[in-house]
């Protein structure tokens, strides 16, 4: 450029603090993650379900129920303009998945597996693994009340800690039982830190009598002791609860799934019952849980739906990624198959021709581009292809072109050799090229 435009500094406009971009360095481990986890949710057959980012508030407080974290502190909810309809950003995508089920009359037919990735959005304090933008995938099965289910939805997850080389991932197991059974508990629960009171934080006196079941997932050490002791929902299970449980651990058993079972693991949201539980790893610091879920029989009805049971589970992308990260050394990087070198812009046009052509064999062609100092001389394209990460330069130089053959430099393996192809045999040449590994 040679004039300089006279314009004044504005202040720079930022993300939203707890919401990330994730640049082009980040996005290529990204990718390999989702299409690692589609790959994964189609040997299971599970469909994919997109349902949108904003739904009525209802749907959350009728779900998650009212006085749960999510619904009292963290949603981002806001009014429709135009008719003042109360709307929220997705905290989680269950309740969503549930409404578009019964919305579609999904279940008409029959149970359906199906799995979703995508945003949700809770204001919470941002820190290490706890963003007010964050990713979820998800796996939710709908109209089948078997432990068996229960267990397949665990082996999916346990097969993708494994097929993405995580170490140090633990399951924990708990039964909540069925509501008569969390009811009795419930009283037999707050009679006894009724007894305690004098130990209860600010936090559990303001849940003892509206979420008591939430206190016993209290952090706090100096309530641990008590809390041990408390009573366990376990020991309020009926005969048709405990079956439930003890078969989806012999499953788990048989196929050499390790547990352990937590009396005091719950959720944060209200709609479970029988089965819950979570994968933790110690290797996050205190955001631990990399994966949560349970079975939410009653929730289907609770939406408008026919009663149907169902169960699911979903994982944070985020904190999973950062365990993958901490697992492979380098993830893979994405890079072109080659980059092409235009030492004269007259060239573009057959250039383009070339890498268009190459484009739609399938590989991929990086095209050399102007920079704001002009279009670059040989030597910088080069630099540019060597930091592009090209297998190979594709140089459209006028001699080669006189000839109507471009001349081909490897980058990589068998750095510095070079051969001249003919344009119209490129393709074919480049077809007979090992694939990456
Ligand atoms: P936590 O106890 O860590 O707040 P949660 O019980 O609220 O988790 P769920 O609603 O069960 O979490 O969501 C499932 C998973 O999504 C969590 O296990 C976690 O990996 C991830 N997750 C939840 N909230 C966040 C967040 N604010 N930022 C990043 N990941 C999150
Ligand atoms: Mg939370």
């Amino acid at each position: 450029m040679t004039e300089k435009l006279n314009v004044k500094r504005v202040e720079k406009i930022t993300a939203v603090k707890g919401m990330n971009d994730i640049l082009p360095g980040e996005s290529g481990l990204w990718e390999w993650f989702e299409e690692t986890v589609r790959a994964q949710m189609h040997r299971y057959a599970y469909s994919n379900i997109r349902t949108p980012i904003v739904e009525p508030t209802g749907l959350f407080v009728r779900s998650l129920g009212e006085v749960t974290d999510i619904v009292e502190k963290e949603m981002y909810s806001f009014e429709d303009r135009l008719n003042g309809e109360a709307l929220t950003l997705r905290p989680e995508c269950t309740a969503s998945v549930v409404r578009a089920a019964v919305e579609h009359s999904m279940l008409h037919d029959g149970g359906k597996r199906l799995y979703y990735m995508g945003p949700m959005f809770r204001h919470e304090r941002p820190q290490r693994g706890r963003y007010r933008q964050f990713h979820q995938i998800g796996a939710e099965v709908l109209g089948f009340g078997g432990a068996e289910v229960d267990a397949e939805l665990i082996l999916l997850a346990d097969s993708l800690w494994r097929e993405l080389g995580l170490t140090g991932v633990r399951l924990e197991l708990n039964s909540l039982g069925q509501p008569d059974e969390r009811r009795a508990h419930r009283t037999a629960l707050i009679a006894y830190l009724e007894q305690h009171r004098d130990l209860l934080d600010e936090d559990s006196l303001r849940r003892l009598h509206s979420n008591p079941l939430r206190i016993l997932d209290s952090k706090n050490p100096a309530m641990r002791k008590m809390l041990e002791a408390a009573p366990r929902m376990l020991d309020f299970l009926g005969g048709p609860s405990l079956a439930h449980f003890e078969s989806l651990q012999a499953i788990l058993d048989n196929n050499g799934i390790a547990y352990t079972v937590n009396s005091r693991l719950v959720r944060g949201m209200d709609y479970y019952n029988l089965t819950v539980f979570e994968f933790v790893t110690d290797q996050l610091g205190s955001q631990g849980t990399i994966c949560g879920g349970g079975r939410y029989d009653y929730l289907i009805e609770q939406v408008g739906g026919k009663p149907a049971p169902a169960v699911g589970w979903a994982l944070g992308v985020e904190r999973v990624l950062e365990l993958v990260r901490a697992a492979q050394s380098s993830p893979a990087r994405q890079v072109p198959d080659f980059y092409a070198v235009v030492p004269d812009p007259t060239a573009l046009p057959v250039a383009f021709k070339a890498a268009q052509a190459l484009r739609q064999s399938g590989r991929s062609v990086q095209m050399h581009a102007g920079g704001a100092d002009g279009w670059g001389s040989v030597k910088s394209q080069f630099r540019k292809a060597d930091a592009s990460g090209a297998r190979f330069a594709l140089i459209f130089g006028s001699d080669e072109l006189s000839r109507e053959e471009a001349t081909v430099k490897f980058l990589r393996d068998g750095a510095g050799e070079q051969c001249t192809v003919p344009l119209a045999g490129l393709v074919e040449w480049a077809q007979t090229l090992q694939s990456k590994a």
